[in-house]
C-alpha cells in the first residue's frame, strides 16, 4: 500500500486561467502567464490534480456538460504547451443558492478537503508531502485539512475574499513561482 507519490492540487480559476466569476464559455478560457510552463515543471516531480468549486452548476447558470467543456478547454490549452493534468475534480453543488439536488450540504465543496481527499485515494497520493495551491482561503483552508502544505499565489482573489479563517504555508507571486518552492522543498 504505496501511498507515495506526491500531488500538487491546484485550484483552476484565478490559479491557471484568469479568474471569472461563473465561467461558462470555453471561449472565455485564458491561461494566466506562466502557468503551462508551471504545471509542465511540476509534471516531472508531481501528480497534478485540478480541484474546483463550479458552483453555477448548482445554481442553474449552466449545465455539468458545459462545465466539463469549459475545463476541456483549459486541459487543451495546457496540452498545447506540454503541461498535463493527470484529473479534475470539481464540485457543482452549493448549500444555499443550488437548485434541486444541487443545494447539499456536500462533502467536497471546499473550504471541506472532500475533492482533495478523493483525489488522494484514488491516485495513491501521499497528503504530507503535497501541496494544495490557490487563490482564495477556501483554498488554502481544504488544503490545510486534508494534511497538505499549502501556497496562496497572488494572482486571481490573491487571497483577497473576506474570509480569514486559514493562513497558507507559503506565499507566491503566480503559480510559476509556487512550483519553485514546491520543486525546492526536495
Ligand atoms: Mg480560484
Amino acid at each position: 500500500m504505496g501511498n507515495t507519490k506526491k500531488a500538487a492540487f491546484l485550484d483552476r480559476d484565478g490559479v491557471i486561467i484568469e479568474e471569472i466569476k461563473f465561467i461558462t464559455e470555453p471561449d472565455k478560457v485564458k491561461l494566466l502567464d506562466n502557468a503551462a510552463k508551471a504545471i509542465s515543471r511540476l509534471n516531472k516531480e508531481y501528480k497534478v490534480f485540478i480541484i474546483t468549486n463550479q458552483p453555477a452548476v448548482g445554481r442553474g447558470m449552466c449545465t455539468e456538460e458545459q462545465a466539463k467543456k469549459v475545463n476541456d478547454k483549459v486541459l487543451e490549452l495546457l496540452n498545447e504547451q506540454g503541461a498535463r493534468i493527470d484529473a479534475t475534480y470539481m464540485c457543482f453543488h452549493h448549500p444555499i443558492h443550488g437548485i434541486g439536488n444541487y443545494k447539499v450540504e456536500c462533502d467536497c465543496r471546499k473550504p471541506k478537503p472532500g475533492m482533495i481527499l478523493k483525489a488522494a485515494e484514488e491516485h495513491d497520493i501521499n497528503l504530507k508531502q503535497s501541496f494544495t495551491i490557490g487563490d482564495k482561503t477556501g483554498d488554502i483552508k481544504s488544503g490545510f485539512l486534508a494534511g497538505t502544505k499549502t501556497i496562496l499565489v497572488q494572482t486571481g482573489y490573491g487571497g483577497d475574499d473576506g474570509f480569514k479563517d486559514a493562513t497558507p504555508d507559503y506565499i507566491a507571486k503566480d503559480l510559476y513561482e509556487a512550483a519553485e518552492i514546491m520543486l525546492k522543498e526536495e
